[in-house]
């Protein structure tokens, strides 16, 4: 077999965030056991257009014995991986994101409190969806800013009254979104409103992470200190971690 070059995964720095799965033109990447993996050797060109897609430096390019790329199987197996048209929006049903539970009967890491789920909204600004918000908006003007994951106000009740009060919201989802297009836009915000802080408020799953990445690539790549806090809810409801 012949010394050619292609992608090597770090399993220790790979969360699984999915990032890669896209960039890679040939689907030579899956997220397989919560890791990124080769489905096939075949389908590696060794080009490295994933490479850069990692927030977790994990992807490199080595140097090994693997059968010749194979650019005819390749596209076979991107054309038969292409959703139909009713499952277009469907995820991989090997990311966590996506794996179904059922929380009927278990208690939840935070109890909606009838009175405390009465209370006013928080809500100071709108649009609130991170394509929608222009960087220019007064709102986020040396602003604490909220920035929340889709999923975030659904899995904790009290997202108002805890994570919202005295913030600016942007909401978006680094799975399903453009994050190239978020990354254009978080960094034209950081530039142009120099707010006082982000918050950025993730779900478990380790694809959200990405808000967390995007958010720290805009600020360098715009120049800027900001402080940044990460906190992660559990899909049951709860605080995991203040970062
Ligand atoms: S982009 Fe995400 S899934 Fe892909 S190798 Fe990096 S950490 Fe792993
Ligand atoms: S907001 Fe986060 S948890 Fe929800 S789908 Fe997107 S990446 Fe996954």
């Amino acid at each position: 077999m012949p010394v050619r070059k292609i992608v090597k995964f770090d399993e220790e720095k790979c969360d699984g965030c999915g990032l890669c799965v896209p960039s890679c033109a040939e689907g030579a990447i899956q997220i397989i056991d919560g890791k990124a993996r080769l489905v096939s050797d075949t389908f590696c060109d060794g080009l490295g257009a994933c490479l850069g897609e990692c927030p977790m430096d994990a992807i490199t390019i080595e140097d090994r014995e693997a059968p010749e790329f194979d650019e005819a199987a390749a596209m076979a197996h991107v054309a038969a991986e292409q959703p139909s048209p009713k499952a277009h929006h469907s995820v991989p049903h090997s990311c966590p994101s996506a794996r179904l539970r059922d929380f009927e009967g278990t208690p939840s890491a935070q109890p909606a409190d009838t009175e405390r789920s009465r209370q006013a909204s928080a809500l100071t600004s709108w649009p609130v969806q991170l394509t929608l918000v222009p960087p220019h908006a007064p709102f986020l003007k040396n602003a604490n800013l909220l920035l929340s994951a889709d999923c975030a106000p659904f899995a904790y009740p009290d997202f108002h009254q805890d994570f919202l009060k005295g913030k600016s919201l942007l909401i978006a989802c680094p799975k399903l979104d453009d994050t190239e297009a978020y990354l254009h836009k978080l960094t034209q915000i950081i530039q142009q409103a120099r707010p006082a802080s982000i918050t950025v408020l993730r779900m478990e799953v380790p694809c959200c992470g990405g808000l967390t990445w995007l958010v720290r690539k805009a600020i360098v790549k715009a120049g800027l200190q900001i402080p940044v806090e990460e906190i992660t809810l559990g899909i049951q409801g709860g605080v995991l971690s203040s970062v």
